[in-house]
């Protein structure tokens, strides 16, 4: 579970978060929604533990994490940008977390897209090769992120977040940089996997449709606040004021 209380951030005088509370199950998928600049990145930031919040706590399985730096809070993160390691290859930023951390959940689950095949322990070549292929990115493993588009370095980021077994996926606009049919796919890749893995995803997004049909539920944030957290259908039918009911689209 994540939990979020009373989180605010402030930049200088400007403050970018006022107080936001949330509570996400273990395997909920809740989107961030909201006009730019509301402080949707900030706040997944300060739950990575990349920032930290002004006031307010982070909570993972119930434990507080303030203090707790980024790599030992075992979160994957995707970035709008990339942030992959520039001197390395795709194979070797895709095998960074499983180097790090050998034993993942890819390596329990017989179906996900036949990662498993054999009962021994997949060597991480196998489990990279696999990450690779359901992103299209196969034929680039030994490319540098200098030498690929920006659509393509985004996939390798989101394949590195992919292989390992974190407490919670935290994604910020990961298919933003994608064209349109590889987005479609890509979205019902990550569903899929959702689906499949059972863990917990925040993922941010400006895309309507995404947000509709990905999510359990949509926090749509706006000027810093969390203005309603709901199920699609609840946020679509039943918007709790008009600047959600203006932002979702919804017919009142
Ligand atoms: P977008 O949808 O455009 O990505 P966002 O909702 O992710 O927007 P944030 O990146 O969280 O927005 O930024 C929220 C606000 O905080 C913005 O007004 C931004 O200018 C401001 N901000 C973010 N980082 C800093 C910083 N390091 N110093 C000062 N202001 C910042
Ligand atoms: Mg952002």
């Amino acid at each position: 579970t994540v939990t979020l209380r009373g989180i605010q951030k402030s930049f200088k005088d400007a403050e970018i978060l006022r107080g936001i509370d949330l509570d996400i199950a273990e395997g909920e998928f809740v989107s961030l929604v909201g006009p730019s600049g509301c402080g949707k990145s900030t706040l997944l930031r300060i739950i990575a533990g990349l920032e930290g919040a002004t006031a307010g706590e982070v909570l993972l399985d119930g434990v507080s994490v303030s203090g707790m730096r980024a790599a030992d809070r075992n979160l994957s993160m995707v970035f709008q940008s990339y942030a992959l390691y520039p001197h390395l290859t795709v194979a070797e930023n895709i095998a960074v977390p499983l180097r790090m951390r050998r034993l993942n959940r890819w390596q329990r689950l017989p179906l996900v897209g036949g990662f498993m095949g054999g009962a021994a322990a997949r060597s991480i070549a196998a489990d990279v090769q696999r990450a690779a292929e359901m992103l299209e990115i196969g034929p680039l493993l030994d490319r540098r992120p200098g030498e690929m588009s920006g659509g393509q370095r985004q996939r390798v980021a989101l394949a590195r977040a992919l292989v390992r077994d974190p407490a919670a996926f935290l994604l910020d606009e990961p298919l933003s940089n994608l064209d349109a049919k590889l987005r479609a796919h890509t979205r019902t890749e990550i569903t899929e996997l959702h689906r499949k893995l059972g863990a917990t995803f925040i993922y941010v997004t400006h895309d309507q449709v995404e947000a509709m049909t990905m999510s359990d539920r949509i926090a749509v944030m706006m000027g810093g606040e969390i203005l309603q957290c709901d199920t699609p259908a609840q946020i679509y039918a039943d918007p709790c004021d008009l600047r959600v009911a203006e932002f979702v689209g919804s017919p009142r």
